[in-house]
């Protein structure tokens, strides 16, 4: 079931009763309501709209919410709505959920509250001035229903204030909610490699930089490969870049596919990828690497109607205390040159 204003603002009849005591209404205003309208508002709603609106038409920061002879007319008739039913069975949860509403409208065009509240104060103005000389004659009625209008029309001015102030932290929360959203985005970005998916050159090495402090202070094994592609410009050459890209994108899921959850894999350069094996020694890194190079010669990647074979180099080293990063860095790569030296498509280690 869709859920109403007065559910949302806490108006069930608990509610609108302690809001009613709030704004001071007693077991008379029933009768005073009733008095509103068949005295005051029924005979002079059209006359009361009228003035409302010519005052209204003469304040231009007034002005300016009526945008048009068209609006100008549905105002009013809104209004002579509103007036028809000003106090009319007051406690019940239709009328607070109407008037709910109507703060609500005002709130979502912007009306600032001021003005509401000068609009309020000039309808209560008007409402007066129409009391009929048989109420005015009776000081006692006459000022008991003054009372109840200044009530009623604040009950209105109660109710809008609420929304105003929840619309106001609404519509903030949701900008704050859309400023975590896009700043998340913006780290993934910042973080990931837009072609391939895996860390970019940045993240990972500040991620090494920590791996490396942790490395030292907890006096853990920290083992990193870099890994090449071997001949990746021939594929480039022969197949077009974009296929190269392609083939790039598999090299990354197929390494990323062969590692725990904890290593990361990062683009270090063009076809150059950096594994980061935190608390893992030299030869279980060894294994590891095996496994990728395998995982990558075993079965050629199938593009359109090409079936490219494809093998990496893979230099590995594990850190040692005396180690900058730069120094661990330069030993991954010259032991992946090494592989390269080698003949390609395997593992050497440094
Ligand atoms: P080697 O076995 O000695 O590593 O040979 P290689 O051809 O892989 O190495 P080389 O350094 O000569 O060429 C690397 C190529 O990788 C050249 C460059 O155009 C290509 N490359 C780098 N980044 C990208 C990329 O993002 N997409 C594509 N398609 N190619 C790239
Ligand atoms: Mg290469
Ligand atoms: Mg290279």
């Amino acid at each position: 079931m869709r859920q109403t204003l007065c559910d949302k603002y806490g108006f069930d009849k608990v509610g609108r009763e302690r809001r009613l005591a709030l704004l001071g209404f007693g077991v008379e205003d029933l009768e005073l309501a009733q008095l509103l309208q068949t005295k005051v508002l029924v005979p002079n709603r059209q006359a009361i709209i009228e003035a409302f609106y010519e005052f209204i038409m003469g304040k231009p920061e007034m002005a300016v919410y009526v945008d048009g002879p068209e609006i100008l007319e549905r105002l009013k008739q809104e209004h002579a709505d509103y007036l028809a039913s000003l106090g009319v069975d007051y406690c019940s949860s239709g009328y607070f959920e109407n008037r709910l509403q109507i703060g609500m409208t005002n709130a979502r065009i912007g009306l600032p509250l001021g003005l509401y509240l000068a609009a309020n104060r000039l309808l209560v103005d008007l409402i007066m001035r129409c009391f009929p000389p048989d109420i005015i004659q009776q000081p006692e009625l006459c000022l008991n229903l003054s009372r109840f209008v200044n009530r009623i029309v604040n009950l209105d001015m109660s109710l809008a204030i609420e929304i105003y102030h929840r619309t106001e932290v609404q519509d903030l929360e949701s900008s704050v909610h859309d400023l975590l959203h896009e700043r998340a985005n913006l780290t993934s970005q910042v973080q990931r490699d837009a072609l391939t998916q895996v860390a970019s050159r940045q993240y990972l090495l500040d991620i090494l930089a920590q791996e490396v402090e942790q490395a030292l202070a907890k006096r853990i094994d920290l083992t990193i490969a870099m890994a090449d592609l071997d001949h990746f410009k021939n594929i480039n050459d022969t197949l077009g870049h974009l296929i190269g890209d392609r083939v790039l994108k598999e090299v990354a899921h197929r390494i990323t596919t062969s590692v725990r959850d904890r290593d990361l894999i990062g683009r270090y350069g063009g076809e150059e990828f950096l594994l980061v094996f935190p608390d893992t020694s030299l030869a279980v890194a060894q294994q590891v690497a095996e496994r990728i190079r395998q995982h990558i010669a075993s079965t050629p990647i199938h593009l359109q109607e090409h079936s490219i074979p494809i093998t990496i180099s893979i230099g590995l080293t594990h850190f040692n205390p005396d180690d900058s990063l730069e120094s661990l860095l330069q030993r991954a790569d010259n032991a992946m040159y090494a592989a390269k030296q080698a003949g390609r498509n395997c593992v050497s280690v440094l």
